[in-house]
This record gives structure tokens, C-alpha cells and sequence, in this order.
């Protein structure tokens, strides 16, 4: 398993250390210096991960991570902070930048390999994926909206001999998540089978062996998929490295640090959703036409089964839901002046208009005809009122130029904004609140944004 990974760091004798502990498990190592240098080789070279000394001076770690996220091309490029030992405030800003993962300095040699194996064989998940959808662009709106699923509330499985251990790591992650133990690994093998999404593992266990237990967990087809991690003696460096090889995704140093437990199982459990809402929307989307042929844009069909999903997680807890439903003002008057033609140039330079004003996170769609949705994963009304404002101003601001620019015309938009309310609210039911907000800005002389709350 090799993979090609940048390293930036502004000191020398860093990038050297890296470079050479890199190369010597046959990863081929690009470097960097400084925050734009990086970025040209991320744009450039395409590595498969990217190592990210935060502390550097001009462009910093977190800048350097957000314009990475930021742009479609090197977005799904996993990136991993190197932050100063006790970097907890470092850990949020980085998240927040669209960190993957983290490495504190000095850096540890099994904990390096372990967030690199990790990372490469996720990144072989997306790859492969990608390779598989006809169009990028899609995959970078999915993989935006995945981004923000969260790594909370997962269904995690114990397998630990070490009562004391076992129950204290239970009830450190009960607080977020739901933890289960299991003493021993033939009925652990088995429980794992059901809806887990993490198994932690003690790898130094009295009673059975960890690492053959993880082996199993791998080749067995009901668990290949489900992330481990293992809990291991750092000391015993052949076994934490021995864990890693056979498909461990990640380790963590006994006695086991309560913060360094919680965000190394969120990691875990974010990555795990993210491949299985990669995978689902994949096998959904195959044999699904998803694109309209005028816009470009995503149609109403596909918008279905996005929003249901959405819908279905922020009723089982997760983050609101919002729309926006947006129809452009006399639109058969354009028709009726100048022909369905110049029509069709107003609808494609709007949708041009409208994908450029979303986040990446949105999901902007033709509904059919001159009406337009967007999808907005874990947004309020506020929010997407505001949103909604940008759009509105951005057809307004500025003439349409039709007609091979022989034409200006001016176009404004209505535009109806609803949130997803809790208990048995639906997608038609979103999208019929969003639809009478839109009526209303039409009755009250268009050219306007209506929120309706729930
Ligand atoms: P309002 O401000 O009330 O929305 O007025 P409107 O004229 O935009 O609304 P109405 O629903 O009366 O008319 C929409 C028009 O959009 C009618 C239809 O012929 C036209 N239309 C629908 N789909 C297309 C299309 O794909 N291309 C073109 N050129 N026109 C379309
Ligand atoms: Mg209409
Ligand atoms: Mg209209």
C-alpha cells in the first residue's frame, strides 16, 4: 500500500525527519517549505495525503488547510495537522479548517504510520469511487455534504478482557455515543456483525489475541468495512506495527488519554459514514439519470432521494434541513418577447449564477421548468434566508447578457425559504412550505425572499 504524500513544514530539519521515516516504509514523499508552495504541488502533483505543519509563518497551517478544502480539485485530499503537543485549541480550529487528522509533535513513528495507513486506504475508498461516477463535480457536492455528516452517536463496540479498562472507556464514550462490551472475541465476532460502527479492540488482551481477532474482523465479509481501533502498548512497537498491518485503522497508546479517546472515535466513526454515504448515493445515483440537460444542474429526482436522506438525519437528531424555492419573475414574458430560445439562455445563465452563490455544502437543483431548488444539509432559516438574499441579489444585480450578447435583459427572482421541523415533517411537505413562502413573495410584488418557520 503506497502513496504519494506531501510534506510541509517551514523547518528543514522537519521535512528531512518526515521525508526520510516516509521513504523508508516506501511512501513517496513530495515537500514543501511554506503555505503557497504547498498549495501549487497539492494543485500540481495531486498527492494522496498531505502533512500540515500548522505553525508557520506568512500562510499558516489552518489557512493553507481551508484554501485546500476550498477548492474542488484538491477537496478530497485527506490533510493532517501536525500541531504542538498539548494543542487542544489547535484541534478545533483545524477541524473547522476541514482537518482529517492529527499529529502532535514530537511525532511518534507507530502513531505516524497509523494515521498514514489509515488515510491511504481511505483515500482508496474515495478514489475508487470517484473513478466510478462519470462526473466529478457530483462527487464534490457529496463529498461536501459527507464532510459535515458528524462522528457523533455511533453504535461502538468493546472487546476487552481488561474489566477495569473496558468499563472506563465505555463510560467515557457513553456520554456521546452507544457503547457495548464483549469479554470474549468469538461472541464479539459475532456481535460485530450487527450495526456496529467502530470496534475498539484491545490488542494486549490476557484472554485472546487482539490482533487475531482484528485479522478476522478483516476477512470476514459481514466486517470488512467496519473501522477498528486498537488500544495497544506503545511500547510493543512490533505489535502496534504488526496491528497496523493487518488492517487496524487506527491506534491508540494505553493508558488510554479520556480527550485523545473521543476524537480519535469520532475520526473513525465520521470516516466510516462518509465511505457509506459515498457508497450509497453511488449505488443509488448509477442507473438514476441525475443531471438536467440545460442547466448542468442536479434534477429533481436526485434532489429527492438527497433530501429524504437529510431529512431522515436531522429526525433521528442531526442538524436541520433547509430549502430554498426559487422561481424566476415573468419568465414567459422573456418567452413571449423574444422566443423560448433566448428563454433557454436565461435559465442556463441563471443556474451559472445560482451554483456560484451556494456553498459546497448545497445542493443546487432544476425543479422543472423556470423554478429552481437548493438543498441546504444542517442549516436553519436565518442562514438560509440569508443565502437566499446573495442568490435574489445576484440575479438582480446584474442585466442578463443574451442572445450572444446582442441582449441585456434584467431578471429578478422570488425566492421561498422553509427549515425541516422535527416529528413528522417530510420532503413534501419542506418543499409545500417553501412553495406558499414563494406565493407570498410573488403576491407581495416579487423580487423578494419569504421564510417561512414551520
Ligand atoms: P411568475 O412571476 O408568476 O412566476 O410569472 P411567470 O411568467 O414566470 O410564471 P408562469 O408559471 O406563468 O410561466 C412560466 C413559463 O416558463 C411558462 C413556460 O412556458 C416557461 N418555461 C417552462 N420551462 C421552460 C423551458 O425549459 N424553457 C423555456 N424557454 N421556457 C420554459
Ligand atoms: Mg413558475
Ligand atoms: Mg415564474
Amino acid at each position: 500500500m503506497s502513496a504519494r504524500i506531501l510534506v510541509v513544514d517551514d523547518i528543514e530539519s522537519n521535512v528531512r525527519l518526515l521525508e526520510a521515516k516516509l521513504s523508508a516504509e516506501y511512501f513517496e514523499v513530495l515537500t514543501a517549505y511554506d503555505g503557497p508552495t504547498a498549495l501549487a504541488i497539492a494543485g500540481s502533483e495531486r498527492p494522496d495525503i498531505i502533512l500540515l505543519d500548522v505553525m508557520m509563518p506568512g500562510m499558516d497551517g489552518f489557512q493553507v488547510c481551508r484554501r485546500l478544502k476550498e477548492d474542488p480539485t484538491t477537496r478530497h485530499v485527506p490533510v493532517v495537522l501536525v500541531t504542538a503537543l498539548d494543542g487542544r485549541a489547535d484541534r478545533v480550529a483545524g477541524l473547522e479548517a476541514g482537518a482529517d487528522d492529527f499529529l502532535t509533535k514530537p511525532i511518534d513513528d507507530v502513531m505516524l504510520m497509523a494515521r498514514v495507513r489509515s488515510l491511504t486506504r481511505l483515500k482508496g475508498v474515495i478514489d475508487e469511487l470517484r473513478a466510478r461516477e462519470a462526473s466529478g463535480r457530483r462527487v464534490g457536492v457529496i463529498a461536501g455534504a459527507a464532510s459535515r455528516l458528524g462522528g457523533s452517536g455511533g453504535r461502538i463496540l468493546i472487546v476487552d478482557d481488561n474489566e477495569r479498562q473496558a468499563e472506563r472507556v465505555a463510560s467515557e464514550l457513553a456520554v456521546e455515543h452507544r457503547p457495548v462490551i464483549e469479554r470474549e472475541a468469538a461472541t464479539a465476532l459475532l456481535a460485530a456483525r450487527g450495526l456496529v460502527d467502530l470496534v475498539i479492540l484491545n490488542a494486549n488482551a490476557k484472554s485472546f489475541d487482539g490482533l487475531r481477532l482484528a485479522a478476522q474482523l478483516r476477512s470476514d465479509e459481514a466486517t470488512r468495512g467496519v473501522p477498528i481501533l486498537a488500544i495497544a502498548d506503545i511500547d510493543e512497537r512490533a505489535r502496534a506495527v504488526k496491528a497496523l498491518e493487518i488492517g487496524v485503522n487506527d491506534i491508540l497508546a494505553r493508558p488510554v488519554d479520556p480527550g485523545e479517546l473521543a476524537a480519535r472515535v469520532r475520526t473513525q466513526i465520521r470516516r466510516k459514514r462518509y465511505t457509506d454515504y459515498l457508497r450509497a448515493n453511488l449505488d443509488h445515483s448509477l442507473e438514476l439519470a441525475v443531471t438536467d440537460q440545460l442547466t448542468g444542474l442536479h434534477n429533481r429526482r436526485y434532489m429527492a432521494t438527497q433530501l429524504e436522506a437529510l431529512m431522515e438525519r436531522a429526525r433521528h437528531g442531526g442538524q436541520p434541513v433547509s430549502v430554498l424555492v426559487i422561481d424566476i419573475d415573468h419568465f414567459k414574458r422573456v418567452n413571449d418577447s423574444f422566443g423560448h430560445d433566448v428563454g433557454d439562455e436565461v435559465l442556463a445563465e441563471f443556474a451559472v449564477r445560482l451554483a456560484s452563490n451556494v456553498r459546497a455544502v448545497d445542493l443546487p437543483v432544476r425543479h422543472g421548468g423556470e423554478e429552481f431548488v437548493v438543498v441546504m444539509p444542517d442549516t436553519d432559516l436565518e442562514d438560509a434566508r440569508r443565502i437566499a438574499e446573495r442568490i435574489r441579489l445576484h440575479a438582480a444585480g446584474a442585466p442578463f447578457r443574451v442572445m450572444g450578447g446582442g441582449e441585456l435583459l434584467g431578471v429578478t427572482i422570488s425566492v421561498g425559504v422553509a427549515q425541516s421541523a422535527g416529528g413528522g415533517d417530510t420532503p413534501t411537505a419542506l418543499l409545500k412550505r417553501a412553495d406558499e413562502a414563494v406565493y407570498e413573495a410573488k403576491a407581495r410584488g416579487r423580487n423578494r425572499v419569504i421564510a417561512r418557520a414551520a
